[in-house]
C-alpha cells in the first residue's frame, strides 16, 4: 500500500447527485490526508437507517453531491501529520461522531460529545481546511458524518476513527461502528435497567434491536417491542423480545397500552424509530416514580417534543443519546471484545449481503423494511 502514500488515489466511490436518486458508482480521486487525519481503504460497510433520512433530505437540509455510509470496517492506507494513534496497516472502525481527548466533553466520564468532533450532519468537509477530500475532475464531492464510507478509500480525522482487535473479522463488525452500539449503549449505558426489571423498545430495526439484546444482557424480564411493522415481531425473539404491541391494533394510544400491560408503565423504554410521536409515547409509558426513558432515533428537523409538564412533575425521567454514550475511541475496541468473547452476537443483525455495484439494493432493503443490515462488500 505504500506506493500511495502521499499520492491522489483514484477509485470507485457511490456517489448520491440528488436527493433520492439511485447512487451513482463513479471514479473519483482522493487527496491525501492531511495534518490530524487518516486515509483508510474500506473493506465493509452497511447502511444505517441515518443515511437513508439525509440521502432523502426530506426533513433535513440538503447537500450534494455527497458520498454517504458511516457504518464500515477497513485498514488505515496512510496517516497525515501528528498522527501518532494509528499507523497503516491498522484494523480500524470509522465513527460518526468523534473523540479529541482534550475537550471538556471528552475528559468528561459522563459525556461523548466531544467539542471539537461530535456528529456535525450539515458539515460536508473537512474540519483543518474546511475543503473536501474527494473531487471527480477537479469537482469537490462533500463528506458525510466525517466517514464517507461508501467509497473505496476515505478520510478521517484521527478522532473518528476506532482502532480494533486486528482478528476480529471486519465483514461483521463494521456494524458495531454504528447501529449496534448506539442501541446497545442507550440501553446498558444511559437506561440502565436494573435486573427483573420491565423494558419497552420502539422501533425494531437494527438499533432497537440493539437495544433489546442490551435489556436481554442486563437481565430484564420482560421486553416490550412496539412498532408498526408486524414483519419485525418474528424476528426480534432471537433478541429477547418477549411480547409486542402494533400500535395500529389499538385504538388508544400505545402509551396507555403499555400502561395497562404492565400496571402502570414500564421500568425503561428507549425509542429507536426517529418519528416524534413515537418519542412521545416512549417517555409517556414509563412508570410515575422512576421511569426512565431514552431517545435514540432521528427526527425530522422540525419536530417538536410535546408533553404535559405533570409527566416529569411525577418523577418520570427523559433523557436522550448519541452513539449510546460510547466514546468511541476509548470504548469501542471493547465492544468489539464483547463479540470476539461471543458475549454479543452480531451475526444475527446481518440479514443481507451485497457487492459495492450493488449499493442501491441495500436502499431498497431498508426502504421496503426488510432486513436490518445489509453488508456492502467492496471488494466485490
Ligand atoms: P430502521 O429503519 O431499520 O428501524 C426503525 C424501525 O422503527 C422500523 O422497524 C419502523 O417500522 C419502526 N417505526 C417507525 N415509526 C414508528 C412508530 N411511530 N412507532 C413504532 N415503530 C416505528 O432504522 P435503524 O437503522 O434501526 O435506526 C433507528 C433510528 O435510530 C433512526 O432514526 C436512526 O436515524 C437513528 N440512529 C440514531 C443514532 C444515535 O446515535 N442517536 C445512531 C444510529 C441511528
Ligand atoms: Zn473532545
Amino acid at each position: 500500500m505504500s506506493g500511495t502514500v502521499g499520492q491522489v488515489i483514484h477509485c470507485k466511490a457511490a456517489v448520491a447527485w440528488e436527493a433520492g436518486k439511485p447512487l451513482v458508482i463513479e471514479q473519483v480521486e482522493v487527496a491525501p490526508p492531511q495534518a490530524m487525519e487518516v486515509r483508510l481503504k474500506i473493506l465493509y460497510t452497511s447502511l444505517c437507517h441515518t443515511d437513508v433520512y439525509f440521502w432523502e433530505a426530506k426533513g433535513q437540509h440538503p447537500l450534494f453531491p455527497r458520498i454517504y455510509g458511516h457504518e464500515a470496517g477497513g485498514i488505515v492506507e496512510s496517516v497525515g501529520e501528528g498522527v501518532t494513534d494509528l499507523k497503516p496497516g491498522d484494523h480500524v472502525l470509522p465513527i460518526f461522531t468523534g473523540e479529541c481527548k482534550e475537550c471538556a466533553h471528552c475528559k468528561s466520564e459522563e459525556s461523548n460529545m466531544c467539542d471539537l468532533l461530535r456528529i456535525n450532519t450539515d458539515r460536508g468537509v473537512m474540519l483543518s481546511d474546511g475543503k473536501s477530500r474527494f473531487s471527480i475532475k477537479g469537482q469537490p464531492i462533500y463528506h458525510f458524518l466525517g466517514t464517507s464510507t461508501f467509497s473505496e478509500y476515505t478520510v478521517a480525522h484521527v478522532g473518528c476513527v476506532t482502532k480494533i482487535n486486528p482478528l476480529a473479522p471486519l465483514d461483521k463488525v463494521c456494524v458495531i461502528s454504528c447501529g449496534i452500539s448506539t442501541g446497545l449503549g442507550a440501553m446498558v449505558n444511559v437506561a440502565k435497567p436494573p435486573k427483573g426489571s420491565t423494558v419497552a423498545v420502539f422501533g425494531l430495526g437494527a438499533v432497537g434491536l440493539a437495544a433489546a439484546e442490551g435489556a436481554r444482557i442486563a437481565g430484564a424480564s420482560r421486553i416490550i417491542g412496539v412498532d408498526l411493522n408486524p414483519s419485525r415481531f418474528e424476528g426480534a425473539k432471537k433478541f429477547g423480545v418477549t411480547e409486542f404491541v402494533n400500535p395500529k391494533d389499538h385504538k388508544k394510544p400505545v402509551q396507555e397500552v403499555i400502561a395497562e400491560m404492565t400496571n402502570g408503565g414500564v421500568d425503561r423504554s428507549v425509542e429507536c424509530t426517529g418519528n416524534v410521536d413515537a418519542m412521545i409515547s416512549a417517555f409517556e409509558c414509563v412508570h410515575d416514580g422512576w421511569g426512565v426513558a431514552v431517545l435514540v432515533g432521528v427526527p425530522h428537523k422540525d419536530a417538536v417534543f410535546k408533553t404535559h409538564p405533570i409527566n416529569l412533575l411525577n418523577e418520570r425521567t427523559l433523557k436522550g443519546t448519541f452513539f449510546g454514550n460510547y466514546k468511541p475511541r476509548s470504548d469501542i475496541p471493547s465492544v468489539v471484545e464483547k463479540y470476539m468473547n461471543k458475549e454479543l452476537e452480531v451475526e444475527k443483525f446481518i440479514t443481507h449481503q451485497v457487492p459495492f455495484s450493488e449499493i442501491n439494493k441495500a436502499f431498497d432493503y431498508m426502504l421496503r423494511g426488510e432486513g436490518l443490515r445489509c453488508i456492502i462488500s467492496m471488494e466485490e
